[in-house]
């Protein structure tokens, strides 16, 4: 029995067994005791995980995968849970400590998987997986790049990003219409921002909101004071700005406020 690809739920199921192999030991496996992948399907990445010193959960929102998993990884147990990871308190499985998160991720749901990792990032010292590789680039992508935006700016401010490899449709079943791109990012040692922290999403958010302004134009809804306009950054756009500078960006919003 396998399980037959869904398209609505993202399913390639990888087929090469050495680029599994590959994903799984991009992990450290330092620093937490637990890992989350999301999405096993099939499970052709828990099988490397589960030789490795530490203790693997997975999260399948699939519930034929699910099944094949119960009864082709007996020692996965009760370590399998079917649920959508977007919308489960994963607390519940972990309460405060500390996990890595891995997986050959549904690409429909890429950005919300990383926006979800960064909001619980004090939780999440690793992560690392598959995306379609034009998302891998864009998370690591620096200033200055076309694809260089939200998801970039957000990561990269707390998390250090490296593009790992490339993979090709053909080692996928089916194959997805688009390359694939392994990436990993591991937590900063100081990922604490010197700025508040809530504010900074937001300012990153709106300046990317509209690409092509200035920030002059673009954060408008702050209020800002003439004076603080005045200050050449506000010339700029989005995507010429590195992430040091948008987390200075903020603190001047922020005292601008006070
Ligand atoms: N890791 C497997 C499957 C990759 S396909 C492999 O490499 O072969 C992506 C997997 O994510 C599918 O099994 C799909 O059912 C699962 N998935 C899709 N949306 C999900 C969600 N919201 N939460 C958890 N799993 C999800």
């Amino acid at each position: 029995m396998t399980v037959k690809a869904k398209k609505h739920l993202g399913q390639h199921f990888l087929k090469d067994e050495n680029i599994a192999k590959k994903i799984a030991d991009t992990l450290s496996l330092k620093d937490y005791d637990h890992v989350l992948e999301i999405g096993p399907g099939m499970g052709v990445l828990t099988k490397y995980l589960l030789q490795k010193n530490t203790t693997t959960h997975v999260i399948e929102i699939d519930t034929e995968s699910v099944d094949y998993l119960k009864n082709n990884y007996l020692n996965l147990a009760n370590r399998i849970y079917e649920k959508d990871f977007l919308k489960y308190d994963l607390t519940q499985i972990f309460n405060s400590e500390p996990f890595a998160v891995i997986g050959n991720f549904p690409y429909n749901i890429s950005s919300q998987i990383v926006f979800k990792t960064l909001a619980m990032r004090h939780q999440i010292p690793e992560f690392s997986g598959m995306f379609q590789k034009e998302v891998a680039q864009r998370i690591c992508s620096k200033e200055g790049s076309k694809v260089y935006g939200i998801l970039s700016v957000l990561t990269q401010a707390f998390y250090n990003a490296e593009y790992l490899f490339t993979v090709p449709p053909s080692v996928f079943n089916p194959p997805p219409k688009v390359d694939s791109g392994v990436l990993l990012l591991r937590r900063k040692d100081d990922y604490k921002l010197p700025c508040d922290e809530a504010l900074f999403f937001k300012v990153v958010k709106t300046s990317f909101q509209q690409r092509r302004k200035t920030l002059r134009n673009s954060l408008k809804i702050f209020n800002l004071s003439d004076n603080l306009k005045a200050n050449t950054i506000f010339g700029q756009r989005p995507e010429q700005l590195s992430v040091s500078e948008f987390i200075e960006l903020t603190g001047l919003i922020e005292n601008d406020k006070n």
